[in-house]
């Protein structure tokens, strides 16, 4: 896409040349010293977090979805609103006759407390990396097709827990349970021993949808309001044994981390590539191949305790969430302002780009090597796990996500 015009500079000098320019304007909730208790929308701009209700009533614009103390006001009121806070606040940011009245709105981003950005209300998470699944069905079903017979099909998922997806920096609870290997001859209770992570992209519901209506691909960009980075944590020896028939249960609900930034939808226009090629063909509901598709260029890196392990490569993924969401909703399945569906781990085809320990150590037979001269299998207590990404923005510009962390302890 080369459509869009070339990006205003800002009056602000620390958002010039920064992945966090007037060309991203991600949106998260934040609380700041001088009213602890007070959440409040804000959009990361540079080095500043812009309290975007104060800025509203500032530049004499209406600011009833932005004084809210989350996104959920603004995401329900759909995408001729998005498209015109955006202006706005583009606006607010380049022109220099906003400039005084918008400085006591800019607060250091050092300085403010950041939160779950919305309220989750149904949380889907996809199984989209042709690698990841690849690898994790040679490694869970050894001697069977890696892959299943549906998985070029239709994008595999499951339902997950909204209620324990937490913003970045929340401690993860070593979760305990069922393990039993396969040697074993029954399972034994405690603590997981296998805890391990999955680098992901989420995307955002803003406007929902009717009860029995189908999304469409071509509506996808009507109802998703932004992207955001997570962390699907998972316990892989908890996982192994209840899983089967019916999938991730309590191996994976014990909590998901996202990060607190939300980026536009529209922050991602150059981002967009054309997926990998489908070798299957897919039904109607699912082809994208009349348009434009939604494959998107994010490099995402992943750090064990500062360490790099791994950089997966967003744009290999097999199923795009445009057709996440067309499948999800395809059988009359609603959608509701708030509900979060991520991709599924994302692995690129070489060793150091898979997203997750269980295939970067090949389930434990090649420990990660660590620079303090430790290894690791899977996590241990005090890892702390960064999971980052950057896109393509216009004009050479780069999209940052910011981050997704979280320590086991
Ligand atoms: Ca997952």
């Amino acid at each position: 896409m080369s459509t869009t015009p070339s990006s205003p500079r800002s009056w602000l000098p620390s958002a010039q040349d920064s992945p966090f320019g007037v060309h991203n304007l991600p949106y998260g909730v934040f609380t700041a010293a001088d009213q602890p208790g007070r959440r409040r929308v804000g959009v990361r701009v540079g080095d500043f977090v812009l309290d975007a209700g104060a800025a509203a009533r500032a530049a004499g614009a209406p600011s009833v979805l932005l004084d809210a103390d989350s996104l959920n006001p603004l995401m329900a009121a759909g995408r001729s609103v998005w498209t015109q806070v955006r202006a706005d606040l583009t606006t607010w940011l380049t022109d220099e006759s906003f400039r005084e009245a918008l400085a006591p709105a800019l607060l250091p981003v050092g300085e403010v407390e950041l939160h779950l950005p919305f309220e989750v209300a149904d949380y889907v998470d996809f199984y989209a990396s042709e690698h990841h699944a690849t690898n994790l069905g040679t490694i869970f079903r050894p001697g069977s097709e890696p892959l299943t017979p549906n998985w070029k099909h239709l994008p595999i998922g499951y339902h997950g827990r909204a209620g324990t997806v937490v913003v970045s920096g929340t401690p993860v609870v070593r979760p305990q349970g069922q393990r039993k290997a396969p040697a074993d001859a029954a399972p034994t209770f405690g603590p997981s021993r296998r805890l391990d992570i999955e680098a992901e992209v989420g995307f955002v519901v803003g406007t929902p949808s009717q009860l029995g209506r189908p999304v469409a691909l071509d509506d996808f960009e009507q109802h998703v309001f932004g992207v955001c980075l997570l962390n699907d944590w998972s316990a892989r020896d908890i996982q192994a044994w209840e899983y089967v028939p019916l999938g991730p249960f309590l191996g994976k609900s014990f909590a998901t981390s996202v990060s607190p930034w939300i980026v536009p939808l529209d922050a991602l226009r150059h981002a967009r590539v054309a997926p990998p090629r489908r070798d299957v063909e897919p039904l109607a509901y699912l082809d994208d191949r009349g348009g434009e598709p939604w494959g998107l260029d994010l490099a995402m890196e992943v750090r064990l305790n500062g360490h790099l392990v791994s950089r997966p490569p967003f744009a290999t993924m097999y199923w795009t969430a445009q057709q996440q969401l067309a499948h999800m909703t395809v059988n009359g399945a609603s959608l509701r302002t708030g509900d979060l569906f991520a991709s599924g781990t994302v692995s690129g085809p070489e060793p150091d780009t898979r997203g997750a320990l269980i295939e970067l150590t090949w389930n434990g037979e090649e420990p990660v090597k660590l620079p303090d001269g430790t290894t690791r299998t899977f996590l241990e207590d005090g890892d702390e796990v960064v999971i980052t990404a950057t896109a393509p923005g216009p004009d050479g510009t780069v999209v940052g996500f910011g981050e997704v962390a979280g320590r086991v302890g």
